[in-house]
């Protein structure tokens, strides 16, 4: 059977040469007699796929040594939780930009454990934007700044890392990591569940600078305390091992490709043409401000939301799948994460052409 175009939101399509590594070793992982799932994760072969993983990443995104690279459960969302748990130490505000459905999400749980100060919101904008640095409300005082790099919903992306001083800067990456080069230093935490851009749900990724780890709050459950599981190399209690080993497999893949300068390019090259299409069509819309349009998801609507199902339809003949927008947004979405091929780009963009000369 052949692969179709999947442009799931998440989880979302990984590569055919990771996949095809993965049915290579699926019953027998390099001479062990077994299917990594298989494995005790503190036997020696397990060991050595985390041990690879995690070098591989830190090669790639550039990790410096101060920083510790945790494997998680829980997804994003329960770092929603971990973060006001393991960052606040003492304080008892937090700094948070609003610019999404994600990021009100992280609001809300945040809420729970402390003051969140608003920096900015592009709310009453429809999240269609992301706010002026003129306008932002920045609090000397926060224990940290959190944004959310890439809105997965809403297709907008912030175009720089905010300087936020001396303030700790923690950043949901969920939905674009990997995706280009990133100044890790930067950044006092890192986090993003894999569905996305990594590998298999199921997997959460946090990397932390080592000096903020521990002075957790009390009543901290112990799988969300970082110092936890830094002790523990991640392995505090099970972690999930088959989707960490899908996920260095990944990161060998984009090493082999020519790591994230490369990755970027192709990235870049894909979003430009498919906005591109859009822009250039009267039928087609992206309603985010071109300066913040993401490379990952980039939403569109017809002239007609009337003719949505027959797009779909069409769309899915022609083995372009998942392209129905978010429910608050509508209208579709493209999610063209590291593992869409630029052909599966340059075959929506053919069938968009088409489909639009059809109703004309
Ligand atoms: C998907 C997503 C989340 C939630 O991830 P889960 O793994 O489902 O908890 C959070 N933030 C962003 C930006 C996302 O794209």
């Amino acid at each position: 059977m052949s692969r179709i175009y999947n442009f799931s939101a998440g989880p979302a399509m990984i590569s055919a040469a990771v996949l095809q590594q993965a049915e290579q070793e699926f019953l027998n992982w390099n001479g062990s007699g077994m299917n990594v799932m298989e494995m005790s994760h503190r036997g020696k072969e397990f060991m050595s796929i985390a041990t690879q993983a995690e070098a591989d990443l830190r090669s790639v995104m550039n990790i410096p040594d101060n920083y510790k690279v945790l494997f998680l459960q829980g997804g994003a969302t329960a770092q929603f939780t971990a973060i006001p748990m393991n960052l606040l130490r003492g304080k008892t505000t937090a700094d948070y930009f609003n610019t999404g459905q994600w990021s009100k999400k992280a609001i809300a749980e945040a809420k729970r454990y402390c003051d969140v100060n608003i920096v900015a919101s592009s709310e009453a904008d429809n999240f269609a934007t992301v706010p002026d640095k003129s306008t932002w409300n920045l609090n000397p005082d926060a224990a940290y700044v959190h944004y959310t790099a890439n809105e997965t919903i809403g297709g907008v992306e912030f175009d720089h890392i905010p300087d936020t001083g001396d303030v700790p800067l923690v950043v949901d990456l969920s939905s674009t990591i990997l995706s280009r080069p990133i100044d890790v230093s930067r950044f006092t935490l890192i986090y993003a569940g894999a569905q996305k851009n990594i590998g298999p749900a199921g997997l959460t990724l946090v990397i932390v600078r080592d000096d903020f780890i521990g002075d957790t709050l009390p009543g901290t459950p112990v799988t969300f305390d970082y110092k936890v599981q830094a002790d523990n190399d991640s392995m505090y209690n099970t972690p999930p091992t088959y989707a960490l080993y899908m996920a260095g497999l990944g990161f060998q893949w984009l090493k082999e490709l020519g790591g994230l300068p490369a990755m970027g390019n192709i990235n870049q090259r894909k979003a430009e043409k498919l906005y591109a299409a859009i822009d250039n069509s009267d039928f087609y819309q992206n309603p985010v401000e071109k300066q913040y349009r993401s490379w990952m998801n980039i939403p569109f609507t017809l002239n007609n939301a009337e003719l949505d199902t027959d797009f779909l339809a069409g769309a899915k003949a022609a083995g372009l799948v998942t392209l129905k927008g978010h429910r608050s947004v509508g209208g579709m979405r493209a999610s063209i994460y590291n593992a869409m091929p630029e052909e599966g780009v340059d075959a929506l963009i053919a069938y968009m052409q088409e489909f639009a000369q059809q109703q004309s």
